[in-house]
């Protein structure tokens, strides 16, 4: 293998960076050039791999090169996020097999909410306890906020998993989801906020752990409520044939993203754009109306148009006072970014 890292000066040059986003079920990669941070045209010898970790607690406020203590410490991370440590694990085993001595970041979601203050990041609970809120998707939010320069920014990820983040000055100083990604909004089979009473009531009806724990993972969110669907696409089908149940979900979703809006613009001080993205924010139309239709008071109002044009890029869709962006998400190029950032600091 050449290297191409340079040892001092301006940093490395024609470098391919691999980018692993393993999800629960999927595994999404892709592959750059840097720095120009473009796709390689083609697969050929790569020089860095970067991988995306869902959850680094405390211990990894940023990026890290991958040694064997880091791997061991992602590993005891896994009882905070059970569904995704472990799958990152073993990505970083199997490319560490594949490309022997290639360098491997690993790139944290926890990672850009790192800036909370404390009263964000913060249970009202005993501090002994060490439970605290982290919030995630923030390679996603770390994309969008180098995508729009704005002070007041309120970002919402809206997919099957969904959150939204209120950004200062690119910064994250709030977030929707908190120690696990099941805390915040309604997402396709995830609860989102919900009165921890509910969960002693369960254990008292009799509910077993593993049984709560497929519940609230799996069989809430838009598929509770509906009965049908975790699906947007498919739910807002059910909806314009009828379906009540299909119209009440669409609705609780947008109320819940709708009501945080609201918060994060009096955590932020007001609010100068909303930006919408991932697979529901970036192609819903319908959805983004029926958030934005609550928010007309604080000066936030969409161009129908622009709204419902069938367009792909990165666009503005208001008429208002406080711009609405729609961004599309690009979490693989992301990782990249971060990973060529972290050697280069290496290196120097
Ligand atoms: P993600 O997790 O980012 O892939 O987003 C998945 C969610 O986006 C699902 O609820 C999909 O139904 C929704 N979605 C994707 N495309 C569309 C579309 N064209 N219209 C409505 N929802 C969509």
């Amino acid at each position: 293998m050449t290297c191409r890292w340079r040892a001092t000066g301006a940093g490395p040059s024609d470098v391919r960076i691999l980018a692993l986003n393993p999800g629960s079920s999927s595994l999404k990669q892709a592959l750059y050039e840097f720095p120009e941070g473009v796709l390689a045209a083609e697969s050929n010898a790569i020089e860095a791999v970067g991988i995306r970790v869902v959850h680094g607690g405390s211990r990894f406020v940023k990026p890290v090169r991958v040694d064997d203590a880091v791997v061991e410490e992602i590993l005891n991370l896994r009882e905070l996020a059970p569904l995704h440590n472990p799958i990152a694990v073993r990505v970083i085993k199997e490319t560490r097999s594949k490309h022997p001595g290639v360098p491997i970041v690993a790139v944290f979601d926890t990672s850009f909410h790192q800036t909370m203050p404390a009263i964000a990041s913060s249970y009202a609970v005993p501090q002994d306890l060490e439970v605290r809120r982290y919030g995630f998707h923030g390679i996603s939010y770390s994309w969008i906020s180098s995508r729009v320069d704005t002070r007041r920014h309120i970002v919402c990820h809206l997919g099957n998993g969904a959150s939204v983040c209120a950004v200062l000055d690119g910064r994250s100083i709030d977030t929707s989801m908190g120690f696990t990604p099941m805390e915040g909004l309604v997402m396709g089979t995830r609860a989102g906020d919900l009165d921890p009473g509910v969960i002693l009531y369960l254990l008292r009806k009799g509910k077993s752990e593993a049984e709560l724990d497929d519940l609230l993972n799996h069989n809430c969110g838009l598929l509770g409520v509906s009965g049908t669907s975790g699906d947007v696409r498919e739910l807002e089908k059910s909806a314009a044939g009828g379906d009540k149940r299909a119209e009440f979900a669409l609705e609780l979703f947008a109320y819940r993203v709708a009501k945080y809006i609201g918060a994060y613009a009096v955590v932020l001080g007001g609010v100068d754009a909303v930006t919408f993205t991932a697979g529901i924010g970036e192609h819903s139309p319908s959805m983004r109306s029926r958030i934005c239709r609550r928010l007309g008071f604080l000066g936030v109002e969409l161009d129908g148009e622009l709204n419902r044009a069938s367009r792909t890029d990165e666009r503005r869709i208001s008429r208002g006072p406080v711009d609405v962006w729609v961004i599309p998400t690009n979490e693989e190029l992301e990782i990249a970014r971060m990973t060529y950032r972290e050697l280069q600091l290496d290196r120097s």
